[in-house]
């Protein structure tokens, strides 16, 4: 483990959690295709589920099935319910008919849900079979996106804790990003890094099968999303060390970030400085008209994507919001030190849900601005809160410099919409 420089406050670090274990309202990992999907070219998604799990990609992908799909359902029908059908050789059919059909896929994910887990359908067992039937044509492998194991965005870390086994092996130093980013987050990364003189650095997910990052003992790694502990694990069982830092979400965590890169790799606090310096400028310049909208707004975050420290974080410490409440569905007292340490003392924690009770806590909050899922975002609204869907701050390019301000806009729109209405 390599210690950051910074983060020398205690903010959070000790602030005692409200856990709660009651009714949830939460999306499934099977969410997490919607944006993998877009980052892997040459990957193909089968779920093996139900209607319902079809609907809900269908929803939250929206026209974007129609478009190329690099993702399907196999549905599990009443007669594999029942036993009346071996759903192996169901599965095996439909997956040799769909690599017939599409010789673009190399690298296939058979994705679990709630209904394969109930009858108790062994997908790793599957994987292997029809990744040997297919090698070296089609890598075949398997994790669970089921609403039972996951919640929304730890579909991505089953997806890449799934893949890590199989990444070739290294003996040569490098830096590892991990975590799906849009393409022109990571180009402007790489830029960065390159700036450093950091190198080389490869990224995880990576676009296509082929170019899948080396790992090894000499691997250093720094997370760019919170929520990926099972790959984490993974990554150090093959000897990587993770690189200790904030997420890089806002100026500051950006710079962070970064820094904790450059104080491993014996990079001066002035370089850190001279390369970020323009972007630094240009971002809190494009964040200025954000904070003097939001300054001194009250924003509660119910429990969804795993993304609230750090979001908390900034616009705390950037946007200058006061926290009401924090909820997250899982702390990862590790890979979140440097973000409690951040957060402003005395922010109320929470942790897990108790959906019911969380809600009475916001009303009587009666905060500017909720941060929530989608079930809960229509009757708060009707309630009179404003909200933001967290769904959208998990779908939108939001790391990095260039993008600072726009993730200040995710969190400025509603409030801005909700005066409009009101003047209306
Ligand atoms: Fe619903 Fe479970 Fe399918 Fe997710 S995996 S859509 S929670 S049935």
């Amino acid at each position: 483990m390599i210690p950051i420089a910074s983060a020398t406050d205690s903010g959070c670090t000790d602030a005692p959690v409200l856990r709660e274990r009651g009714q949830r309202e939460v999306f499934c990992g099977l969410t997490g295709i919607v944006w993998l999907h877009r980052k892997m070219q040459d990957a193909f998604f089968l779920v093996v589920g139900s209607r319902t799990c079809a609907h809900l990609l269908q929803s939250a992908a929206g026209v974007m099935i129609f478009a190329e799909p690099r993702f399907a359902t196999a549905i599990i029908d009443d007669r594999d319910l029942a036993g009346l059908a071996d759903a192996n050789d169901e599965l095996d059919r439909v997956v040799t008919r769909l690599l017939e059909r599409r010789p673009d896929i190399k690298l296939l994910f058979l994705v679990g849900s709630c209904p394969s887990e109930v009858i108790k359908l062994d997908l790793q067992r599957a994987a292997q079979r029809l990744g040997q039937r297919f090698l070296p044509r089609v890598r075949v492998l398997s994790y669970s996106g089921s609403g039972i194991e996951t919640t929304f965005t730890q579909g991505e870390d089953a997806c890449l804790a799934a893949l890590v086994p199989t990444l070739p092996a290294t003996a040569q130093p490098g830096l590892l990003v991990v975590g799906a980013l849009a393409d022109v987050v990571e180009a402007q990364f790489k830029r960065l890094f390159s700036g450093l003189g950091i190198g080389p650095v490869q990224f995880l997910p990576a676009r296509q099968l082929a170019d899948l990052p080396a790992v090894g003992p000499q691997t250093r790694y720094l997370l760019a999303q919170p929520f990926l502990a099972d790959t984490a694990r993974a990554l150090e069982e093959r000897g990587a060390c993770r690189i200790a830092a904030p997420f890089p979400l806002g100026v500051e965590g950006t710079t962070a970030w970064l820094r904790a890169a450059a104080t491993a790799y014996g990079v001066n606090e002035a370089r850190l400085q001279q390369v970020t310096g323009p972007a630094v400028d240009r971002a809190r310049q494009a964040l200025a008209p954000h904070r003097a909208r939001l300054a001194g707004k009250r924003i509660f975050f119910f429990p969804d994507s795993q993304l609230e420290l750090p979001l908390a974080r900034f616009v705390a410490r950037e946007l200058g919001m006061q926290l009401t409440e924090v909820g997250m569905p899982f702390l990862h007292r590790q890979h979140m030190a440097e973000e409690l340490a951040l957060l402003p003392a005395g922010t109320r924690l929470s942790e897990g849900q108790d959906v019911e009770r969380q809600l009475d806590r916001c009303r009587a909050d009666a905060p500017d601005l909720v941060v929530c899922g989608l079930g809960l975002a229509n009757p708060l609204e009707a309630e009179g809160l404003t909200t933001k869907w967290s769904i959208e701050l998990v779908f939108s390019p939001i790391h990095g410099y260039e993008q600072a301000a726009d993730l200040a806009a995710l969190f400025a729109r509603p409030l801005h919409r909700r005066q409009l209405l009101a003047a209306a």
